[in-house]
């Protein structure tokens, strides 16, 4: 099964993900994951983003697409992944339509989880990472509005997209997740 699970920072993701990959034997793939190892480890990739994820805007699109093609493409994906945190951009979500047809990975679907901004600020400001200062919290609420709203109407004319509604329970929002996937 080939998933992404979208929604603004803080909606959950990163927990429904990690719940969702385990469930269904997929790979979790989260892109803020591999960017903060970047930045631990030191490598020139983490040296790159530091900063522009200190701000809470957006690493380009050309380095994002190119660390999702070599983990999309790698063995531990090819039975089906979750991808937490891309696409962030439109022009992300076209180019990953494109290596998926290369790939031959067929039946993309996407669950979406909404939440409300105050809940959103509450959570951030109390995960503790350093990216989770106020300031950089109404930046990254603000990129999501721009930039990664769209990726929604993008994958609603192509894709089944399943809204969630984010708020409660965390086993709670899982079943109902699972649920929808199986059509049930
Ligand atoms: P996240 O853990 O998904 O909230 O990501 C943390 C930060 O990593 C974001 O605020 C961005 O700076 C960067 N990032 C993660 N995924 C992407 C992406 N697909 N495109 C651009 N930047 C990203």
């Amino acid at each position: 099964m080939y998933l992404i699970i979208l929604g603004p920072p803080g909606a959950g993701k990163g927990t429904q993900s990690v719940l969702l990959a385990k469930l269904l034997s997929i790979k979790h793939l989260s892109t803020g994951e591999i960017l903060r190892k970047a930045v631990t480890d030191g490598t020139s990739l983490g040296l790159k983003a530091k900063a522009v994820m200190d701000a809470g805007n957006l690493v380009s699109d050309d380095i994002m697409i190119g660390i999702i093609k070599e983990a999309i493409s790698a063995n531990d994906a090819k039975r089906g992944f979750i991808l937490d945190g891309f696409p962030r951009t439109l022009k992300q979500a076209i180019e990953l339509d494109s290596i998926m047809i290369e790939l031959g990975y067929d039946g993309l679907k996407v669950i979406n989880i909404a939440i409300d901004d105050d809940e959103l600020v509450r959570r951030m400001l109390g995960r503790g990472r350093v990216d989770d200062t106020e300031e950089t919290i109404k930046n990254r609420l603000r990129v999501y509005k721009d930039q990664t709203a769209p990726v929604r109407e993008h994958y609603m004319q192509k894709s089944a997209v399943f809204d969630i509604y984010g708020k409660g329970n965390i086993s709670e929002i899982n079943s109902k997740i699972i649920s929808l996937l199986k059509g049930k």
